[in-house]
């Protein structure tokens, strides 16, 4: 696997499995159920039988560790397929906004307290949230998308509480606007664990998704401290 293909996903992957038990729990749906269909799902999307493969002994044979370097493919058909069984018949994919939710923003947001509070608690001890906005998501970044990606990322402080955040996701395998919809969770969980108030994040620059040879992503970050 070509290093720029790949990277440290596999704390953030064990947060996906954390979030769809914890989802399962608190809608009273039964997990191992749902973790069938989901890896059925997946199976559909993966698009070669080496990818079957991995998906049926690595993601669902329960072989992810926190430190595990997964490759791309893998996080976009697990998030591809976990929103598409968990999100019901007529809910959104992905959302533009914080004011509307959706599957992969609250597994963004689930992780994002989740490591807060494990993995990445050095991160956010201590910080304001504009200093985690200034100092650590661009680590937590680079860590979930590569080098590339990480020197492209641009975080732009209008002032304390009014931030815009563009990504570059030129060359990246990732989900495109269900991928967004988990970046704006992210954020979302990690300014409420730093006790932001009235956040409110809007994705409406999105060229994920579009042929355009840059793909630039610009996230509108407001919140009251
Ligand atoms: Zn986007």
């Amino acid at each position: 696997m070509a290093e720029e293909h790949s990277s440290q996903l596999g704390d953030f992957i064990k947060g996906r499995l954390l979030f769809i038990e914890n989802y399962c729990k608190e809608n009273n749906i039964n997990y191992k159920e749902v973790l069938e269909k989901i890896e059925e799902e997946a199976i559909k999307r993966a698009g070669s039988k080496e990818k079957e493969d991995f998906l049926r002994t690595r993601l669902f044979g329960g072989l992810v560790l926190p430190t595990s370097i997964l490759p791309y493919w893998l996080d976009k058909v697990f998030l591809e397929a976990m929103s598409a069984v968990l999100k019901g018949q007529n809910s959104p994919l992905f959302t533009t906004t914080s004011k509307i939710s959706c599957i992969p923003f609250e597994a963004g947001r689930f992780n994002a307290k989740r490591q807060a509070d494990t993995i990445f608690k050095i991160m956010f001890n201590n910080r304001t949230p504009s200093d985690w906005l200034k100092l650590s998501f661009p680590v937590l970044y680079r860590k979930c998308y590569g080098e590339e990606a990480g020197e492209k990322l641009k975080i732009i402080e209008h002032s304390k509480t009014h931030f815009e955040i563009i990504t570059d996701n030129t060359n990246l395998e990732k989900a495109l606007r269900i991928d967004c919809s988990t970046v704006i969770g992210y954020l979302y969980g990690s300014l409420e664990k730093l006790n932001a108030k009235n956040i409110l994040i809007t994705h409406d620059k999105c060229l994920a998704e579009t042929p355009a040879p840059k793909k630039l992503c610009s996230f509108d970050i407001t919140f009251d401290i």
